[in-house]
């Protein structure tokens, strides 16, 4: 095998990072949280898992609203970005006061093969580069 065809195949086998994430109810100065969510509570997510301290639940309809936003805080996001900046979600109940700050509380890294059946691409040959010759008869 090339060289540079070794380095390649090694980026495209590299694992790859995400963010550990922790939501944190808060409440909006002045407004009364009406949902089953209490100030503090949270919960986090590793890669696909989400896990609740012992005992806590969480109110569906507020996880509902979380849930879309959460694989994209996981990403690396340009700091321009609004999802790099915004971190805090309103409770989908216009009555409630219930916030819910996303925190990046550091990184998991995960290899390709262990969370998808989804084969790799095999990389192509590059193109800067003549064919091997072969021997003519
Ligand atoms: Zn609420």
């Amino acid at each position: 095998m090339q060289k540079g065809r070794v380095r390649r195949s090694r980026a495209l086998r590299a694992p790859f990072r995400l963010f550990d994430l922790r939501v944190i109810v808060e409440q909006a100065p002045g407004v009364k949280m009406v949902c089953n969510h209490k100030l503090g509570d949270s919960f986090e997510l590793r890669g696909e898992n989400l896990s609740l301290p012992p005992g806590q639940t969480f109110p569906l309809y507020s996880l509902a609203a979380l849930l879309p936003l959460l694989p994209a805080k996981q990403r690396e996001t340009h700091p321009n970005d609004w999802m790099t900046t915004d971190a805090v979600v309103a409770c989908p109940d216009p009555l409630c006061g219930g916030r819910f700050r996303i925190h990046r509380i550091g990184t998991s890294t995960f290899d390709h093969s262990v969370v998808t059946a989804v084969p790799l691409p095999t990389p192509a040959p590059r193109k800067d580069r003549k064919p091997a010759r072969t021997r003519a008869r």
